[in-house]
């Protein structure tokens, strides 16, 4: 198009009508020279009430696993460290493909590209979190030790207009699943107060799921109705006020849940990825362990891209603060 574009001297305006093919090859802007960002599949089939991204962005369609490994060996022979993997629903990839893949051989062949010192991904539906996922997690040294694992809400009344496709129940057994075959896994999530019918009641089981996962943090969202969504025409929309009072609530009680765990890991060691300077201290480091906490230290700007060791020593709620015990 450009080409036509540019021999023509005109506007060239194509639609594509072929939306389940997509384009490989095509060039990729990356903002980081160690870590990089590699979609595995594009669209979404599950149609939670609130999401207008099956919309917008299509159906489901998965990349042929070749063409991830391509991709991502190619970045691990420039010296990209770190791969996230993405997709809204990274847990049910492969399923679209003619040759069935699932998430977690994806996840075994990537684990072994060398070069690649950490693999994370993103998102994760519950629904299609499998044993074998889990088992991958557990058993791929690359992968790192973090889940982000939207529940959205902790009724089962709103799970299900939300058409979520699981309850409260399996969620945390999900839950416990992780913990004991990851002990160390670093777990966030993705909360949304106020979704239409949300009674007290309703809210204290999103609360008590908080409580018992004791997440490492969380995106929260007062519910907000987007147009075209099978929930924007629900009947008994929240009230503004309510909904500021329980999302107050909840970060009353998530807050305080995200610091402990911080304070845990004081005077533990932790591998960091060397991401950049502090925006306020240019003698301060800035990095991610690998269960995704932001860490400060001091060090040199050389250090950027490189895995170091640091030892934290003062453990804040929303990042660490360390010594660099080694270069
Ligand atoms: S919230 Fe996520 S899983 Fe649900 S429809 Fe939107 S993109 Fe898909």
């Amino acid at each position: 198009m450009l080409t036509k574009h540019e021999n023509a001297k005109k506007m060239i305006i194509d639609v594509w009508d072929d939306s389940a093919h997509i384009v490989e090859n095509l060039p990729s802007k990356r903002k980081y020279d160690f870590k990089a960002f590699v979609n595995i599949m594009y669209g979404c089939n599950n149609f939670c009430t609130y999401c207008v991204v099956p919309y917008t962005r299509g159906r489901e369609k998965s990349r042929k696993s070749e063409k991830i490994i391509d991709e991502i060996t190619e970045l691990a022979k420039k010296g990209y460290k770190e791969i996230t993997l993405l997709g809204q629903n990274v847990n049910s990839y492969g399923k679209t493909l003619d040759k069935k893949v699932t998430f977690a051989e994806l996840l075994g062949e990537i684990n072994k590209i060398e070069g690649v010192e950490r693999i994370r991904f993103m998102t994760s539906h519950p629904k299609d979190l499998s044993d074998e996922l889990i088992y991958a997690i557990r058993d791929c040294e690359k992968v790192c030790e973090h889940l982000h694992l939207p529940f959205q809400a902790g009724s089962n009344q709103v799970l299900k207009r939300m058409n979520r496709k699981y309850t409260k129940e399996q969620y945390l057994n999900l839950v416990n699943k992780l913990k004991k075959e990851v002990p160390n896994i670093s777990l966030t999530t993705d909360i949304i107060v106020g979704f239409p019918g949300e009674t007290e009641d309703d809210f204290e089981h999103t609360l008590d799921i908080v409580k018992k996962v004791r997440f490492d943090s969380a995106f929260t969202f007062l519910y907000s109705i987007r147009e075209g969504t099978p929930a924007a025409k629900m009947e008994n929309q929240v009230p503004d006020a309510i909904k500021k009072r329980r999302f107050q609530r909840l970060l009353d009680t998530l807050t305080p849940i995200v610091f402990e765990n911080n304070k845990k890991l004081k005077n533990q060691v932790v591998e960091v990825l060397v991401e950049g300077v502090s925006k306020n201290d240019k003698s301060v480091l800035t990095g991610r362990t690998r269960t995704n906490k932001l860490v400060h230290f001091k060090g040199k700007k050389e250090l950027i891209s490189k895995l170091v060791n640091v030892k934290i020593t003062t453990p804040k709620t929303f990042y660490l603060e360390g010594e660099l015990i080694n270069k």
